[in-house]
Formats: structure tokens, sequence, C-alpha cells
């Protein structure tokens, strides 16, 4: 038997198409020439802050086991069905395919995890290809060759989810989705613990069905491969539902951001996780962003909360001066209007600094507020006369209207790779992996 890993990318475009629909299409056609899958498809998405990003930039791979004698076979029938199956018309739909062979070696595991968080080049990846003996075609540049590698060796050792995708037939693509709402409500209701972002919690909109031209009608997604399908069960589509697969994927992870120590060490498309002070106050710009600096001994960055950010907008306005705190997020370069900023996904609050609000002093005779005479002129009481060219105001500390704590953009505006709160604590190990296989095992 030969073991394989098929990767493949930018299939789709806006206005049509869907890499993991392609991927639903070669389960089927792969099965039928007798391969045999070693894992669920893998749906993998790339670093979402790069410039040229895809929709969603998610990459896909299988991985396969079949005879030598069919080897041929198989990769006809992925070439073919990518083939068919792109918008090759697009400007930009750049699709790519990668046949890697026997065992993922750390190199490219490496390349993967660089393709997650940040920038990696397309030499980079034909150099790997060639160096492992792997095939790799590119339908024009052939851009999708790097998400195509990458997806492979992204081999979800570590924390990961699952989601389960309905698509559409095609005569319904691009037509308003049916589907009966009070059934996601419900499937949210009883599956809650073990899937998450049906449904978001501030505006109660329904998450799970995507909008836009492409096949699919909904995707859950959730802790394992049963929760999901367990949830796909409950739905109530109202149209037909042409096929769904299950997806083993990095959504919901945080594994694009990496935490680096100082603020000069970011860089520009390179989601972080980095700590600082408060060093400019929150500002509101148009159109209703928030925009403040942190500090540390290395540098300053601005960072800016969206207006679609929600709940995460309101908490960055109250910051103040000196507030330690933690921010997670993409990094947009500087342009002529702005500095390189941090755009939040998230924010942990880790030192909330004294908030002093200064006061007129109260007259020390008839106890009324006084009035300013003039700047560092003093004060006088209106009411009996009293007037202390020495007075000053007084500083009252004021309850911070903020916490201490983490702060998670709304599900609405999530990207897909975000982890949201309630998979804290659920992230799964390689070492609880190793376990929980063993347990089945013995
Ligand atoms: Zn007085």
């Amino acid at each position: 038997m030969i073991r394989m890993h098929i990767g493949f990318d930018d299939t789709d475009s806006p206005r049509m198409g869907c890499t993991t629909h392609v991927a639903a299409l070669l389960v089927e056609k792969l099965l039928k020439i007798g391969v045999v899958f070693t894992d669920y498809p893998n749906l993998i998405r790339l670093n979402p802050n790069v410039p040229w990003k895809t929709r969603g930039n998610g990459a896909l791979c299988l991985r396969i086991e079949c005879k030598e004698s069919i080897v041929e076979e198989v990769m006809e029938t992925v070439i073919d069905t990518i083939e068919k199956n792109s918008d090759l018309e697009y400007k930009g739909t750049d699709p790519g395919v990668v046949f890697f062979f026997n065992t993922i070696p750390l190199e490219v595991k490496d390349f993967a995890k660089k393709a997650i968080q940040g920038i990696v080049k397309m030499k980079d990846a034909l150099r790997l290809i060639e160096k492992f003996g792997a095939e790799a075609i590119g339908f024009k540049t052939g851009r999708g060759i790097i998400g195509s590698l990458a997806a492979i060796g992204e081999t979800l050792d570590e924390d990961h989810t699952y989601e389960i995708i309905a698509y559409r037939t095609p005569e319904n693509c691009g037509t308003k989705r049916r589907i009966e709402a009070s059934s996601v409500k419900e499937m949210d209701e009883k599956t809650s613990s073990f899937t998450f972002n049906n449904i978001d919690p501030e505006t109660k909109r329904i998450l799970i069905t995507p909008r836009g031209p492409d096949p699919i009608l909904y995707g859950v997604r959730g802790e394992t491969a049963e929760a999901v399908k367990q949830a796909h069960k409950m739905i109530k589509p109202l149209e037909p539902v042409e096929r769904w697969m299950i997806f083993r994927t990095n959504h919901g992870t945080d594994s694009h951001l990496r935490e680096i120590s100082t603020i000069n060490e970011i860089k520009p498309f390179n989601p972080v996780i980095v700590r600082g002070f408060v060093s400019k106050e929150p500002r509101i710009i148009p159109v209703r962003h928030v925009v403040f600096s942190i500090k540390d001994k290395t540098g300053e960055v601005d960072c800016a909360a969206y207006e679609p950010t929600g709940s995460l907008r309101q908490i960055a306005k109250q910051l103040i001066l000196g507030d330690v705190i933690e921010v997670y997020g993409g990094v947009r370069p500087a342009s002529s209007k702005h500095s390189m900023t941090v755009n939040l996904e998230k924010m942990c609050i880790l030192v909330l600094k004294p908030k002093f609000v200064l006061f007129n002093p109260k007259c020390p005779k008839c106890g009324k507020t006084m009035k300013s005479m003039g700047k560092n002129k003093g004060f006088k009481c209106d009411r009996c006369g009293f007037r202390d060219s020495k007075a000053k105001k007084v500083a009252v500390e004021s309850e911070r209207s903020i916490k201490i704590g983490l702060y998670i953009t709304p599900p609405r505006s999530q990207r897909h790779l975000t982890k949201p709160y309630c998979r804290y604590g659920k992230e799964k190990s390689g070492e609880l992996q190793k376990m929980i296989a063993d347990w089945h095992n013995s």
C-alpha cells in the first residue's frame, strides 16, 4: 500500500465554488476506485492576514492509502476533478495540487506553521516539493501550490475541531438559503457544550449559514465528529441537501496567533499575541472604530477595534493610560493614512491602572463646591465669598468600569481561526489524544 497526502487550494472565486465542495466530490470518487481514507478530509485555514488571501484562505488535504497499481488513476481523478470544478476564468483563482508520499517530514510541518502564522514563498514550497519527491500541478500562476503543501504539512496533531458541511444543489446556489431557524436554535441549545458559533449571542443571528453564491448550505463546528453529525441531524433544511462531509480542521484554535515577547518583533501580516501598556488613550475614528496605542521598552504600536467587534470595541474604549494588556490579532502594515496596526481579535486586560477624577474643592466654611478663579489662580466660593488663591483640584479615585480578564470579538465577527470563549479548556493536546487512543486500544 502507498500512503498519499493530496493537498489542493484556490479552486474557488468570490462568484462561485468552494474548495471544500471539491474535496467532498473527490472523497466520493476516490472511494469508488478503492482508496482507503486514513483521516477525515483536513480543512486547514491559513494566515487570514495575507494580502492576497482567497476567501477564508482555506486549503484542503485528503490523506489516503491505496494500492500502487491505482496511484496513476488517483492522481488523474484528482487533477481532472479540480480542473472541472475550479473557476479558472476568474482572475486571481490559481488552483494548485500537491501529491505527497509517505510520512510528513518536520520541514513540511514547519512550512505549514509558517503559512498559518505568517507569509511563505512559492520558491520555498517548490524547494520542499522537489526535496521530498512530491508532485505538484499548478493551474495558471499555480499559487494554490503554496496552500496545498501547507494543508499537507498541518497534520493537526495538537488542538483541532470538526466541521460538518451540508451542500446545496447547483440550481439553488446563489439563491437565499432556506433552513428552519427554530431547528438551528434547538440544535444549538441541545449541543452547545460540544458545538460552537452556531448563533451570535449578541444579535441572535444564525451563523451556520454563510452568505454568498458558494454551494455551502450550512456548516456546524464542534469538538468531535460525532457531535457535529448529531447536530446536523437536528437541523431541518427547507431545500435539498446535495451531500455532506465532515472535516477535521484548525477552526477555533487560535493557531494563527504567535506569541512574541516584544513590540519591536511585530511584522506586517503576521498575526500576534503581544503585551504592553496603554500609551495613547482610545480615540474614536470614522467609522466608529476605536484606536489606541500600546508600548513597551522596545516600541509602540497602534491597536484597533473595529465597529463589527461589538463588545470588544466597547471594552477597548474604556482603557486608560498605563493599563497593561495583551492584544491578539492580525497586523496591518503602515500606510499613508495610519501607522502599523494590530487589528484586535481578542484582548486580555492584565492590570487596570487606578483612575482619578479631578473635582473642584469644597468651601471649608460653608461646604459648597467652589469655582475656579482662572488657571492656577485658586478657587472662590459663590455662596459665602471665601477665596483661597492656593486651593487646587482634588483627585478622587473612581471605580473602573471594566474588569481584568479576557475579551473576545463576538462570534459573528470572529475569524475562522479565532478560539471562542466556549473552547477554552477544551483544547486537544497531542498528549491527550495519545492517551485517548491508548485507552481505546487497551
Ligand atoms: Zn462658602
